[in-house]
């Protein structure tokens, strides 16, 4: 039974990344029948902003991600953190530090100067037989914990392997500043074993904090975590992800008409697979994703694949479903007799749910305006005629038109009988009906508008003589 988190810092949106890391986290947990819980890093005031807040939680809504018991904010629980704190001066593994910013700053230069790496180098470190200096006045000491000063600190990670950090990397780091506010590594140690973290997998950004992390874990006795740490996502250039690649706010995605599922099936498969197979539902996500094939190399952003994932969902999912995805964007097709038909015929091309309204509007609306290229291209002499004799046909069987079989079994002879080729026919007519050459079939498009409106369409085209003006 697996207890995992996402712990994002509210700095900025949800970006696919930290999604990416809080799937995995949600899968690992819901797949062992353990808890996914959520905690907000907010303990740097000074970067986080309540909007970010927000948009976090509501971008966990949109994609269903839910999480188990409250939401924890790192912000409310500074008391907790305190009592660790004087629990590790109490047994001897942190202590008071008072050196002043100036000396901080001379000891850093004269390291830097030897080419050493900048570390704190134990002045204020209790240690027996040790005198201590002076205690200067007026400086509020910071609080520092005992790392260890030989030897190494190691971990398997699940992804990476065994890990080895040498006991000189890590110095006596700051627990809590002179303020008394406790610091990210040491929150984030406290929060993880308090809560009761079996496992935490998170972007390998943070591989360097986990060897601190550790500290905090034996100076206080708690049993540490199993890590996983995920390699980054890239752009197809093997890059850092800039916004132009995708690295957007999870919730763009959605303004983009994405469908969560195929985000989420997208990401699963940005550093975890299963032989080949691309597309996971949620079900099969849950039975076979294990952290332990997180691959161990990056992975690189495809946004082709993506709109090809979302277009087969959107292939999958019920119509009432994406009833509901188009009026996110303002088209409520709820109570149209034809939107079964609408649908069906629409899902078939659209890569988003954009798409899907364009081309279901593309339908529904009277066109404007007529694609020039598609009039010069389609429009000859002899159209007028052929259009006229077309719609003296759809007349005489106008009450048969509501089926796509029948206006198919009307045309097909209609073109045969007056040496048509079928674009000659049905571009103009596309361009009549939807302004343009892009649309689907014609048959299907004259079965959902009905003989009026198919008819008055063309009567307009024909009299405006497909001229914009
Ligand atoms: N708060 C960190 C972040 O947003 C994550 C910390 C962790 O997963 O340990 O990057």
């Amino acid at each position: 039974m697996a207890i995992t988190r996402f712990a994002p810092s509210p700095t900025g949106y949800l970006h696919i990344g930290g999604l990416r890391t809080s799937l995995y986290n949600y899968l690992w947990a819901r797949k062992t029948n353990g808890e996914f819980r959520l905690r907000i890093e907010d303990t740097d005031t000074a970067r986080n902003n309540e909007e970010a807040m927000k948009a976090i939680i509501s971008a966990f809504d949109w994609v269903g991600l839910n999480y188990d018991g409250e939401v924890f904010y790192q912000s409310k629980r500074t008391d907790i953190y305190k009592v660790y704190i004087d629990k590790l001066l109490e047994n001897g593994n942190a202590y008071k530090c008072y050196m002043s910013r100036d000396e901080l700053d001379s000891l850093r230069a004269s390291q830097e100067a030897a080419k050493q790496n900048p570390r704190y180098d134990g002045t204020w470190r209790p240690e027996a037989g040790k005198v201590l200096p002076q205690i200067p006045a007026g400086i509020e000491p910071v609080i520092r914990i005992k790392a260890p000063l030989s030897g190494t600190i190691e971990f398997e990670d699940g992804v990476k392997g065994s890990m080895k950090f040498d006991a000189n990397q890590v110095d006596d780091f700051v627990i809590a500043r002179s303020n008394g506010m406790p610091t990210y590594n040491f929150v984030v140690a406290i929060d993880d074993a308090l809560m009761n973290m079996t496992d935490v997998i998170r972007g390998d950004d943070h591989l360097s904090n986990t060897p601190k992390q550790i500290v905090v874990y034996n100076a206080l006795g708690f049993k540490v975590p199993k890590f996983y740490h995920v390699p980054m996502i890239n752009n197809p250039s093997g890059k850092k992800l800039s916004k132009r690649d995708g690295a957007m706010d999870v919730m763009d995605y959605k303004n983009l008409g994405y469908l969560p599922e195929a985000l989420l099936n997208f990401l699963v498969r940005l550093g975890w697979s299963n032989g080949d197979q691309e597309i996971f539902s949620m079900e099969e996500m849950l039975e076979l994703f294990d952290p332990s094939n997180i691959n161990k190399s990056s992975s690189s952003y495809n946004g082709e694949k993506l709109l090809w994932l979302n277009s087969e969902y959107i292939k999958a999912v019920s119509n009432e479903r994406l009833i509901e995805e188009l009026k996110f964007f303002d088209l409520d097709l709820s109570h149209h007799p034809k939107r079964t038909e609408l649908l069906d015929l629409s899902k078939q091309r659209a890569q988003t749910i954009v798409e899907l309204k364009k081309s279901i509007t593309d339908i529904l609306d009277v066109p404007t305006s007529y694609e020039e290229a598609g009039v010069k291209k389609f429009v000859k002499e002899d159209t007028k005629d052929f259009l006229e004799k077309y719609l003296e046909l759809l007349e005489k069987n106008k009450e048969d038109l509501y089926n796509v079989e029948n206006v198919e079994e009307i045309t097909k002879p209609f073109i045969a009988e007056n040496g048509l080729k079928f674009p000659q026919l049905f571009q103009p007519i596309r361009i009549a009906l939807t302004g343009g050459t892009q649309a689907p079939s014609v048959y299907d498009i004259i079965a959902i508008l009905g003989f009026n409106e198919v008819s008055s369409r063309l009567k307009e085209a024909l009299k405006r003589n497909f001229q914009n003006t």
